[in-house]
């Protein structure tokens, strides 16, 4: 006999939890945290729907904090096991879930001292360092792709991983699992699918077939991306222009696989001539700088082909005139470098981090540029910003927004409608769940699923609802 249930990225883009029992078995696939407005937040603190002490071990996606962000809750709260991985994703949860807890106390701080005056006793934070350093020692079971592991030899339980192409060390989980009757069968869970055709990761593996069932995002199952190539065009072009007006380009940048995509390009960029080696490029993110380390400790899970293509002694995210700025002091004396130059800073959503203080800076000059590559939350700084805010407010003055600003959708890491349903076609599955998308966009994916593969049940399951498999 066997369940899957399904305690997070369902009715939710975040949060991504599924709960596989198989036998007396269980295991769970990622544990991630939800994000988003309070109502969504507030889901964390909630009990698991499940006793962690009882979990056999855990299978991680990859390392976004939506798959890894609840790991330190799971571990305090009695799961001892072990969690597998690929390498990458060990290390990237590792920085990420480091860089959670530092956010979360950040957070805590500030608003106990505002709550406080008002007599508001603050939640505690999710989690603390000290939680995180605990469920660091539970990685240790690295595995590469398509290497085969026994789980459970006694109920004949394997699992192997594939590339899924959306951050480094991303993966697609197959489980086989024996039936009651018959032969056994096999689950693939997608985790999060890249578009394909990007320069750093590789393009998701296509599936290997029988599929049974199938378990697949739908971030973007409701939408069609711009063309990647049209993407980065649009870059160049308002990089550019900026130049040519002896600006400054601000890029809030996500950390992880967006930074080094766009160090890539632009590096490109410098050694066709398109960005002279007069125009300084910063990297103003510890954790973005981090993370492109990471990326060159692991260069043997990125795109094979295109990195073989490059100089064997240059780095694919390094570039002459590019400068990573780890301390205050460096982010503060970036403001005295004449322009033009290029400034990427964290957040990428600039609801925090060093980018806050470049945009009080410069977001008033009509010079500056700011050029947002990802999504932005609702209720967040850059939301506001794409929005047409004329005037925002940060760290509590008025900041008249003068600068430029051009939004490029195309370098979203994830599938879209189109590749999802060919990839779900692909696999032939009879049974297919939806999860980890807003619940338009999961419905939408849902009723296209349902047109192209007629034969398969497809079902949008709630938050901890359980379907024998
Ligand atoms: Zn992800």
């Amino acid at each position: 006999m066997a369940n899957i249930s399904f305690f997070g990225a369902a009715g939710t883009v975040t949060g991504s939890c599924h709960l596989l029992q198989i036998q007396k078995k269980r295991f769970l696939l990622d544990s991630g945290q939800f994000q988003g407005p309070w109502a969504i937040e507030r889901l964390n603190y909630r009990p698991f729907g499940f006793s962690p002490n009882k979990i056999d071990a855990m299978i991680l996606s990859h390392g976004h904090l939506d798959h890894c962000g609840r790991i330190p809750v799971l571990s305090r709260n009695g799961f001892k096991n072990s969690i597998y991985c690929t390498p990458p994703t060990r290390d990237i949860a590792r920085l990420i879930l480091m860089d959670s807890a530092h956010v979360l106390k950040e957070e805590f701080l500030w608003k106990r001292r505002r709550l406080t005056r008002a007599g508001i006793e603050p939640v505690e934070p999710l989690y603390s360092l000290e939680d995180v350093y605990y469920c660091l020692d539970l990685f240790d079971k690295t595995v590469g792709y398509n290497e085969e592991i026994r789980l459970a030899p006694k109920v004949n339980l394997r699992f192997h991983t594939t590339d899924a192409g959306h951050i480094l060390g991303s993966s697609q989980i197959y489980l086989d699992y024996p039936a009651p009757k018959g032969p056994g069968r096999r689950l693939l869970f997608t985790g999060d699918l890249g578009d394909g055709d990007r320069p750093i990761v590789n393009d998701p593996a296509r599936p290997e077939r029988p599929v049974d069932v199938l378990v697949m995002e739908s971030t973007y199952g409701d939408r069609l991306h711009k063309s990647y190539e049209d993407s980065v065009a649009e870059l160049e072009e308002a990089i550019i222009s900026t130049i040519k007006r002896k600006g400054t380009v601000l890029i809030p940048t996500f950390a992880l696989e967006r930074t080094q995509e766009l160090l890539f390009h632009l590096g490109n960029m410098r050694r066709s001539g398109l960005l002279p080696r007069r125009v300084p490029v910063f990297l103003n993110s510890p954790l973005a700088i981090d993370m492109t380390r990471l990326y060159l400790k692991h260069l043997d899970y990125c795109n094979a082909q295109v990195i073989k293509g490059m100089d064997r002694h240059r780095s694919p995210f390094t570039f002459s005139g590019l400068y990573f700025t780890e301390t205050p002091e460096e982010s503060k004396a970036i403001h005295n470098i004449p322009g033009p130059k290029i400034v990427m800073a964290g957040s990428g959503m600039m609801t925090g981090g060093r980018i806050k203080h470049h945009l009080k800076h410069l977001l008033w000059k009509e010079s500056t540029t700011l050029v947002i590559v990802g999504f932005q939350a609702e209720g967040t700084l850059g939301r506001r910003i794409i929005e047409g805010a004329d005037t925002v407010r940060i760290f509590g003055e008025p900041v008249a927004v003068r600068a430029r600003v051009y939004t490029i959708n195309g370098f979203s890491a994830h599938a879209d409608r189109k590749h999802l349903v060919n990839f779900a076609k692909e696999t032939k599955a009879k049974r297919i769940f939806v999860v980890h998308g807003e619940p338009a966009a999961a419905a939408s994916l849902a009723q296209a699923l349902r047109a192209s593969l007629p034969h398969a049940k497809v079902e949008v399951p709630a938050l901890g609802e359980t379907f024998k498999i």
